[in-house]
């Protein structure tokens, strides 16, 4: 099956601070998981993609936050920068792909701007998580792309299986 991953889950030093959030290599992740997040890369078609990145901006860069996740969105650093055009761009770049490409699945990092698909920072800058999508998710959910986070490949394994 094919299957959009957010770049960084898979080790590419893509996120805001220049780092990665890879699964195979990171040490939050057990050693179960680990085994099934390569079993799902081994056995599956694995397109990957950073939307943030794919929008323009350089990395490493400024963290974003939503401050406003109706429409208009708005998506801005703690300096109050605006880049909801950026993250926008990322989110149909994401879709655009998925169309291509016929992709149904995505495994995107939680708790980001773009990617997250459950909770995302407040637009405090202030660490205070609350129920919401980054805006690529929400666009890909939104088109009936289902999207699992790094926390849930048990259910991601379950849906491809
Ligand atoms: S935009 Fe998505 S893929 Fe890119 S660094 Fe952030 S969480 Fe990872």
């Amino acid at each position: 099956m094919k299957i959009l991953v957010s770049s960084c889950l898979l080790g590419e030093n893509v996120r805001y601070d220049g780092e990665n959030s890879s699964i195979a290599l990171g040490s939050s992740f057990t050693f179960k998981q680990k085994e099934l997040f390569m079993d799902i890369l081994c056995s599956n078609e694995i397109y990957s993609f950073c939307p943030e990145v794919f929008s323009g901006l350089e990395t490493p860069r400024e963290a974003a936050e939503i401050v406003n996740s109706n429409k208009p969105f708005i998506v801005q650093t703690k300096e109050k920068v605006n880049l909801t055009i950026n993250f926008l761009i990322g989110a149909k770049g994401a879709l655009d792909l998925c169309k291509e490409e016929g992709i149904k699945v995505a495994l995107l990092k939680s708790k980001s701007p773009s990617c997250g698909n459950e909770k995302i920072y407040d637009g405090t800058f202030s660490k205070n998580l609350i129920d919401g999508q980054g805006l690529t998710a929400k666009l890909l959910s939104e088109n009936e792309i289902k999207i699992f986070n790094e926390e849930q490949l048990k259910e991601l394994f379950i849906h491809i299986n």
